[in-house]
């Protein structure tokens, strides 16, 4: 059977605009019934990152949440929301993207993503070993409420990037440091999204961030909201609509060779708005393969000229410390030259493990990842 992904074009947040779409996007995949049942459980997880304003784009829209929580509780009065981002507390992290106000009026509480519990995941193809959120567990299912963007590390964040959030705070930088290779980390994605199965998946794509997402990038209207039940499908249509090969996203193949779901054209089924009224060439993501940082027959020092790297806009800058304190490598790769906080941090990039962390994280935007010119060179 084809996995269907629904498109739905919608260009404006407002909210009776959004709720008309996602009405019609689930409603072309059978409705909420099809994924949820009365009295179910059911946690929605928007993907926050350290909790911006809707204007940054960083997260799904407001009224994206609100339309999906809306029509949930149309089927189930049990709703929990909550992610864990970055950095920060989850409950603060809910205010500024506009989710705490909606759910406090909604009567949706905030689920408990600070703490989790260990979970041996035995048929897992990879990663057998995971710590979740006690929100994630104690929830009976997920809706998994993603963002149309970009990401330095896998190319883009979309549907299976999300559930990255299903593991509380400070336990994922772990994974950077124990899966410094970004075709393992991807495979790790794939292994946390089969291990959690939400059962929907929507991606904001109303304002899409391009460039250098997931959180410093600029907006591109893309006017279109996306359903489906499997996240490989719904990702492999993203990438399509920016004329971004599939298999250029690495949580690709492993998602179809261990059957979360699929990217190839021919057992897609798309429903609803056609997929080329919303192609946009012009979209600006790195339209090349993810290439392995790690390997034994690239001499570090060597993969260090081509290699893309974290660089900081010193202007920008205002030496708040925030990558310092977040660099997973030990000893840290980025940090202050002999102690000096007044003066921008600097990269020793031989430690570096390219998770783009710092860019991710960097409160003033002041971190873009940059190939030096002789891996322009390399790998045109
Ligand atoms: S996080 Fe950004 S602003 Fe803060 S010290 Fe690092 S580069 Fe500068
Ligand atoms: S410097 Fe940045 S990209 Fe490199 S390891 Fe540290 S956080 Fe990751």
């Amino acid at each position: 059977m084809k996995s269907r992904v629904a498109l739905v074009r919608c260009s404006s947040y407002d909210e009776r605009t959004v709720a008309a779409a996602v009405q019609k996007g689930v409603g072309l995949l059978g409705g909420m019934e099809q994924f949820i049942q009365p009295n179910d459980k059911i946690l929605l997880k928007p993907n926050v990152l350290v909790g911006d304003a809707p204007t940054k784009l960083v997260s799904p829209h407001p009224t994206v949440f609100k339309a999906v929580a809306r029509l949930a509780l149309t089927v189930t009065n049990n709703l929990s929301y909550g992610d864990s981002a970055g950095m920060g507390k989850p409950a603060a992290n809910m205010r500024k993207p506009g989710f705490a106000e909606i759910a406090q009026e909604m009567n949706i509480p905030l689920a408990d993503f600070e703490n989790g519990r260990e979970i041996q995941f035995k048929e897992s193809p990879f990663t057998r070993h995971f710590t979740l959120a006690n929100g994630v567990l104690d929830a009976d299912g997920l809706i998994s409420i993603a963002k149309f963007k970009t990401h330095q590390l896998t190319r883009i964040t979309g549907a299976v990037k999300n559930q990255f959030g299903c593991i509380p705070g400070l336990l994922k930088p772990g994974f950077h440091i124990k899966l410094p290779n970004p075709l393992d980390f991807a495979k790790m994605l794939v292994c946390l999204t089969l291990l959690i199965r939400p059962r929907l998946y929507i991606m904001d794509g109303i304002t899409a961030m391009e460039g250098n997402g997931p959180r410093g990038g600029t907006g591109r209207q893309m006017n279109v909201l996306l359903f489906s039940a499997d996240p490989i499908a719904l990702d492999a249509t993203m990438c399509r609509m920016i004329q971004l090969d599939p298999l250029h996203v690495p949580t690709m193949q492993p998602g179809r060779d261990w059957g979360l779901g699929t990217y190839l054209d021919e057992e897609i089924d798309l429903v609803g708005d056609p997929l080329e009224s919303f192609v946009n060439s012009a979209f600006n993501v790195v339209r090349a393969p993810v290439r392995p940082v790690t390997s034994s027959r690239v001499v570090p020092f060597f993969r260090n000229l081509v290699s893309p790297r974290p660089e900081i806009d010193l202007a920008r800058c205002n030496r708040c410390g925030t990558c310092v304190k977040h660099c997973p490598a030990q000893p840290k790769a980025v940090d202050w030259h002999n102690g000096d906080k007044s003066k921008p941090p600097a990269y020793k990039y031989e430690r570096c493990i390219r998770c783009f962390c710092c860019q991710e994280l960097c409160p003033e935007l002041a971190i873009s990842v940059e190939t030096p010119l002789l891996g322009k060179i390399v790998h045109l």
